[in-house]
């Protein structure tokens, strides 16, 4: 099997996060990217002890500690007076159960340090401006076809493309996007011009109704990253990237506490954009016959819980071990697939589970209403460890 040769669809942190676990498990990869340079959006990223074990099996402790911002609590709070309604552990209590802690961490900060890596074992493993447009296989491999009008051939192809997947696509046709209702803000400020008395602890979530608000540092702990959501009737645009003003953001957060609204006057224009959150339904399969499928590509996920990358972080560092204990590309696929979809479709599905649990009308209930429990406590999100789980 070592001399299968892997082709991946897609450098971002899940198809990225495959190749270096490919490699490291001995097998040649290419990775197909469609941006004509790498990079990441400026946003931040949570990372639950699941995806830092596969970090640092990885080889990517290093790149956690010098880069990460390591939290010790986090304080979900009122939107009207910022009163505690639940404090949660982040570092010590998960490191004693489960062996690692959360780490916050900018998207480019993990994404360089792992195209480093990659490029660190094969220099040409990664090739840019190419956009898979179209894939196809027989008995012997699998094809794919650029925009461009070039192709490449491979024993076993990946598609790791994102939520909107052409590959997926091909497989399993359309998985129509239904709008959700709630559309996102996303900014990072500079922690210098941010008061500390608004920052106790510097990782925080806000609910109130139909609204909910996500702040913690990045870049350990020079910039202060925040996600804002709101309840919003119609909206068509998927996208990333779509520009927002600070006068829409404060005027949709109206009434809210000034621990909220001071961060968000501190934005530049430039760094704030906004979005729509879309969703689909969980597929009960990723492969057919030498092509499967990988993060956001396989299960796309609304962002409640913060897990939308651990998933494909994960599903990376499983899929190589499978191929590693198997005699066969489809035994490889039945294996990762066997270690994982299950997996995948339980935190999609508490990702819905939160949104409906920070979004209710009701805030002054919230503490009844989760006992007093983080929406990821005690559900058994932290207990799947993609290194020793069975494939
Ligand atoms: C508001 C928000 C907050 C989030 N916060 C967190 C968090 O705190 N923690 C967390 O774990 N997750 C979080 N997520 C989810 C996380 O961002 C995604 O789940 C993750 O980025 C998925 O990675 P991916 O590699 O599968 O896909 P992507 O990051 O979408 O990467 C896909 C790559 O494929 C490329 N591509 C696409 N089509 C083609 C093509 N046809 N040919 C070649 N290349 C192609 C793209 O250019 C891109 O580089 C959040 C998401 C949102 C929206």
């Amino acid at each position: 099997m070592k001399h299968l040769n892997i082709g991946i669809v897609g450098a971002g942190i899940g198809g990225l996060s495959a190749a270096l676990a490919l490699q490291r498990a001995g097998f040649r990869v290419q990775v197909f990217e469609q941006a004509p340079q790498l990079g990441e959006v400026g946003a931040g990223l949570s990372l639950s002890p699941s995806a830092a074990h596969a970090l640092n099996h990885l080889g990517l402790h290093e790149v956690l500690e010098a880069k990460a911002y390591k939290p010790e609590d986090q304080c979900v709070r009122h939107y009207q007076d910022a009163r505690p309604l639940v404090w949660i552990n982040r570092g010590r209590e998960l490191i004693e159960r489960y062996g690692e802690r959360y780490y916050l961490i900018h998207r480019a900060d993990l994404h360089d340090g792992l195209a480093a890596a990659v490029r660190r074992n094969d220099p040409e493993a990664i090739r840019l401006g190419v956009r898979g447009a179209h894939v196809s296989q027989d008995s012997s491999g699998a094809r794919v076809d650029f925009a461009d009008g070039s192709s490449a051939t491979v024993d076993l192809l990946i598609g790791a493309d994102g939520s909107r997947s052409a590959v997926r696509h091909t497989l399993f046709g359309a998985l129509e996007p239904q709008y959700t209702g709630y559309i996102a803000w996303r900014g990072l400020v500079p922690m210098a011009l941010v008061p500390p008395e608004i920052l106790e602890p510097p990782s925080g979530v806000f609910v109130g109704p139909g609204h909910l608000v996500n702040r913690y540092p990045v870049r350990g702990g020079q910039l202060l990253n925040f996600v804002a959501f709101a309840e919003r009737k119609d909206w068509t645009e998927e996208g990333w990237s779509i520009r927002s003003t600070v006068g829409e953001l404060l005027a949709e957060f109206e009434g809210w506490t000034p621990w909220v609204r001071r961060f968000m006057e501190l934005v530049s224009p430039d760094q704030l954009f906004k979005w729509g959150l879309f969703d689909r339904e969980p597929l009960s399969s990723w492969s057919r016959g030498r092509i499967t499928l990988l993060g956001d590509a396989a299960h796309p996920i609304l962002p409640f819980l913060g897990h939308g990358a651990v998933l494909a972080i994960e599903d990376g560092v499983v899929l190589a071990r499978a191929l590693a204990a198997s005699a066969s590309v489809e035994e490889g696929l039945q294996r990762y697939e066997g270690a994982r979809l299950e997996r995948a479709a339980f935190v999609v599905l508490e990702s819905r589970k939160a949104g409906r649990t920070f979004h209710a009308p009701d805030t002054d209930s919230y503490q009844k209403r989760t006992q007093g429990k983080a929406a990821d406590e005690g559900i058994g999100l932290f207990s799947y460890n993609p290194v020793t789980q069975l494939v």
